[in-house]
């Protein structure tokens, strides 16, 4: 990996402006298996002085004016943008995923610090009608304090700048734990901050040990947010440690996004639409359409013309010309996509494209398409995390409503259909909380985090229609 700014490629976490610890853990490229870097191994110790460098730094970082966060954070969001090239090879090199994707990762990225560095001016508070006739009532808005930030490997920029800026236009100082996978984007990027001339302990980033470092975050009494994205399992683990000290948390956690395809849709945008939620980051998204619902009276078209589309990937690693999937993140990812095909196939459904291990070995799958399948599989109520398309059947309208949300999950949806059943009386049937509307994919920096519906916190529904879902 050869980047035009070598000083991208740290070994060290940073804790109140100064680089330290030992690089000791391997990040490895997941196409090829070569060492990338090394990091360090942080434990209980070095999260508490994290955490106390971002106390000691919140202060004055919320007393800065908003202007002055706010042009901080725009530098920040500039220097995202001019190291484009840089930290999308890198985030290639450590997760895997095609180089256009990773290109367009980074530029999602920069929208959010893009987006806040514009909000940080706009905190508003209210004014409220009083209960007496005598005093005001008015809201302001403060920042809540230290923040703890507990990030995946499967978009290792993005969710760290969805998460951290806006707290940081807020005036909230922060503490990042990346995934162990791809700590080089999150330290890169903490590389960039402290060119913008952000004050020392506004942000500080420490790598793995997981359970150690969650487990200071969560109980040390200065840290007022948690905010995290990734499995359930997790999330409710860090929900339960966060209570002895009630703080705020926002998760967001597994999916099982249903994709239902009418029998009036547009068959070609409708295939378009799988190939683009299924198969991006070979299906390692938590939006990704994991249930693929086809109305009878185009299944078997559908179906056909979903494979051969499939057939034409090239997959390989991220890196080379033309690569449209790259490997799964480890042993353990392609072991459940293997477990899961095989539960299926062992039920009766039928792999009419890929089904197994792909040829280049590693961690690299074929990309599939299973047909025939049931809800009575594996792959119907867990999330899959992979490039396989299950194509579920179904009836009428009703039948497809109760298929979609016959799972705890309520992460995403999808729909295609050349009637607007969207936003109108159909949403309020949805147990999800993005709704997308001929589009295999949802919103950009406007969208709002949201937690599964597993955790019984309340999510709205942003819905997005596309003009062409009118026609
Ligand atoms: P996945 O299985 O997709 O890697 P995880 O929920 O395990 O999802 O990982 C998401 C993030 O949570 C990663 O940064 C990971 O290191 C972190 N994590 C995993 N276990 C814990 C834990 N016990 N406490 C805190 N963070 C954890």
């Amino acid at each position: 990996m050869r980047l035009s700014d070598p000083h991208l490629l740290k070994d060290r976490c940073l804790i109140g402006g100064k680089w330290v610890g030992t690089p000791k853990l391997e990040v490895n490229n997941p196409a090829t298996g070569a060492l990338v870097g090394r990091v360090p191994d942080l434990g209980v110790g070095e999260t508490r002085a994290a955490i106390e460098a971002a106390n000691a730094a919140f202060p004055a970082w919320s007393a800065k004016l908003a202007k002055e966060r706010a042009a901080i954070l725009r530098r920040w969001y500039e220097l995202q943008r001019d190291n484009k090239e840089d930290l999308a090879l890198l985030m290639t090199t450590e997760q895997g995923k095609p180089l256009a994707e990773a290109r367009s990762e980074v530029d999602y990225a920069a929208s959010f610090t893009e987006f806040f560095a514009e909000e940080a001016k706009r905190i508003y508070g209210e004014v409220l009608p009083t209960p007496k006739e005598s005093g005001r009532v008015l809201v302001l808005k403060q920042p809540v304090g230290v923040v703890g930030a507990i990030t995946p490997w499967n978009f290792p920029l993005a969710m760290i700048t969805r998460k951290i800026s806006p707290a940081l236009a807020a005036g909230c100082t922060v503490v990042v734990k990346p995934a162990p996978e791809t700590p080089l984007s999150a330290l890169a990027l903490a590389e960039l901050a402290m060119r913008t001339g952000a004050p020392p302990g506004v942000l500080n980033v420490v790598t793995d040990d997981a359970p150690a470092i969650g487990g200071e975050l969560t109980s040390n009494p200065a840290v007022r947010m948690i905010t995290f994205t990734g499995s359930t399992e997790v999330g409710k683990l860090l929900m339960r440690q966060s209570a002895g000290t009630v703080k705020k948390i926002a998760l967001e956690l597994g999916g099982n996004a249903p994709f239902i395809v009418f029998d009036d849709a547009d068959l070609d945008a409708a295939v378009q639409g799988v190939l683009a939620s299924k198969y991006r980051n070979s299906g390692q998204t938590c939006v990704s359409a994991n249930r693929i619902l086809v109305q009878e009276g185009i299944y078997g078209r559908f179906a056909d013309k979903l494979a051969s589309e499939v057939a034409k990937f090239k997959v390989g690693e991220g890196t080379e010309a033309g690569v449209m999937q790259g490997p799964l993140i480890n042993a353990a990812a392609l072991a459940k996509v293997e477990a899961h095909v095989r539960d299926a196939v062992a039920q009766g459904a039928r792999a009419i494209a890929g089904g197994k291990r792909h040829s280049l070995g590693g961690t690299f799958y074929e990309p599939t398409v299973l047909t025939d399948v049931t809800t009575k599989m594996k792959l119907a109520q867990e999330e899959t995390f992979g490039p396989v398309a299950p194509l579920f059947r179904f009836r009428d309208e009703s039948e497809a409503i109760a298929i979609a949300n016959g799972t705890p999950f309520g992460l995403a949806a999808y729909f295609y259909t050349r009637e607007l059943r969207g936003p109108g009386a159909w949403p309020r049937r949805w147990n999800t909380a993005w709704l997308a509307s001929m589009r295999g994919y949802s919103l950009r920096s406007l969208r709002r985090s949201a937690a599964s519906r597993n955790q019984g916190l309340a999510a709205k529904a942003p819905i997005m229609v596309s003009r062409s879902s009118s026609s």
